[in-house]
């Protein structure tokens, strides 16, 4: 037992595992034998994945296989934070304060450090990719999503690196298995370790990285910032640290002058190639990569840059962590820091106005969000707006915002919609601003879609006006029931009273 083991609370991904198996229905394991390859995540697509993948799907337990077949011994998790009751448990919060909790996070940022080799979990086990018999596709069981996809996805890498001049960075990055020491790697356009790595190139020289995968939740999720609430040179490790009220704890690597987070179950060391390009189905020529947030195949990419992994240290018995790429998940990771990055702005330009903000998962926590306003007086009409033109000004990839008013439940979609049926006129609640930077995995974001729009990944920004004009609020009040305790009536229902969430 090292010291780790001592501490209380969720500070690896085997004490948030155990959290989650002191509740029931939150992780369920399975000996059943499990081909990687499309059987996996087919199986969790029913199991758990919800999000956007076609239906049917549903929000349902972690899970790990004990039994991947070709992988004796190994073990692959998935949909860990695929729900956002999950999340709370996770990170000692209620499902709704999730957004607040991850805005403090950012204020409360405490930067990493380094700890000794001896005491680093994620090094007790070390394969290195000079001695022959090494094989990444042998290793470690990576799965394909679908027949359709290039290949083996990591799917929930974590990648660290850094730039001499530019600090450190922390990204998810779509990583496909290529030979026995390569893989591929896909930046979307802007991502700082791509300036790491096109700065690097530029002078010849390869960009060492580390790919931590199997990690205490506080740490993917706050890596999920983005500028400008973690700007180029911001180390996204120190919200984690905010998180958890104590620093992430990084070790020197094995093979290449890098950093890989301590308390990992798997890490992948190595090096992202100068002057190298591959195309992501290389392989396979299926011509798409894998399945994406916004629920559709995304192309195979031509020419991606390539890592060549020079070893692997991991955990004894490590887990593999791995998501279904368009599931509930997605909107978990994106969407609360999208909404706390919100939330923050909207606090610092309309103080106290929004209360609530649900990145909703039909955008995978990206494209869509539900904004509560608290109204006061007349003017605040025009504040809703206002406040909509925050969220679309900090968020570069919001597409389509509902603003709703104080007695409508963000969090259930119904109720929205309820409120977009009975508290708009199309004609004058909804704001449409075309021609906007947006998200190149959305498909209607494209010239083929509409003329108008210049290149792939811009947009319309649309805002639906969903809240009472204050003048009119009497005639909008909502039927009132008594408010009466059910629980005497209808025990076996487990049902919550006083509602306290
Ligand atoms: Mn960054």
């Amino acid at each position: 037992m090292s010291d780790n083991d001592a501490r209380p609370g969720v500070h690896d991904l085997r004490s948030a595992l155990q959290r989650l198996q002191a509740r029931p229905d939150q992780l369920i394991e399975t000996d059943h034998p499990v081909d990687p390859h499309a059987e996996l995540a087919g199986v969790y697509k029913r199991v758990g994945a919800g999000g956007t993948v076609a239906r049917p799907t549903q929000i349902g337990p972690a899970m790990i296989f004990n039994n991947v077949t070709g992988y004796p011994g190994s073990r692959v998790l998935v949909g860990l934070m695929a729900s956002r009751e999950r999340v709370g448990l996770l990170l000692d919060t209620s499902p709704r304060e999730l957004t607040q909790r991850m805005a403090e996070a950012v204020k409360d940022a405490i930067e990493p450090i380094t700890i000794d080799r001896d005491k680093a979990r994620c090094q007790e086990i070390v394969y290195r990719a000079d001695d022959p018999d090494f094989d990444l596709r042998t290793l470690l069981p990576a799965p394909t999503n679908t027949d359709q996809d290039a290949g083996p996805y990591f799917c929930l890498g974590l990648v660290l690196s850094s730039d001499p001049d530019d600090g450190t960075d922390v990204t998810i990055h779509r990583l496909c298995v290529q030979g026995r020491d390569e893989m591929t790697i896909f930046f979307a356009p802007g991502r700082h370790i791509d300036e790491f790595r096109k700065k690097a190139e530029a002078q010849g020289n390869p960009l060492p990285v580390s790919i931590n995968m199997g990690l205490d939740p506080a740490i993917p999720i706050g890596a999920t910032f983005e500028a400008p609430t973690t700007p180029y040179g911001y180390n996204e490790l120190a919200i984690a640290g905010g998180l958890r009220g104590r620093p992430v704890e990084l070790v020197d690597c094995v093979s290449v002058p890098q950093r890989s987070i301590a308390n990992a179950e798997v890490v992948i060391e190595g090096v992202i190639l100068p002057g190298r390009r591959d195309a992501e189905d290389q392989n396979t020529h299926t011509g798409h990569a894998m399945p994406e947030f916004p629920g559709y195949n995304g192309a195979a990419h031509p020419a991606l840059p390539v890592l060549k992994v020079t070893a692997i240290t991991t955990r004894r018995d490590p887990i593999l962590q791995t998501l279904v790429g368009p599931g509930e998940e997605h909107t978990t990771l994106a969407g609360i820091p999208t909404e706390a990055s919100i939330y923050n702005a909207c606090e610092a330009a309309l103080p106290g106005f929004v209360s609530e903000i649900y990145a909703h998962t039909a955008g995978g926590g990206k494209f869509l969000a539900v904004m509560k306003c608290v109204k006061r007086n007349a003017t605040d009409d025009g504040r809703v707006r206002q406040a909509a033109l925050v969220a679309l000004g900090t968020y570069r990839e919001l597409k389509n915002l509902i603003m709703v008013d104080e007695d409508v439940d963000i969090f259930d979609s119904d109720d929205v919609l309820w409120a977009m049926t009975t508290r708009m006129q199309g004609d004058i609640d909804i704001i449409v601003i075309p021609g906007v930077s947006g998200h190149v995995l959305d498909p209607s974001q494209s010239p083929a879609y509409n003329p108008r729009l210049a290149a792939r990944g811009v947009t319309a920004k649309t805002i639906y006006d969903a809240t009472v004009p204050f003048h009119l609020r009497a005639e909008f009040a909502r039927a009132q029931f008594r408010d009466v305790d059910p629980r005497p009536f209808a025990p076996d229902l487990d049902l919550e009273y006083p509602v306290t969430s």
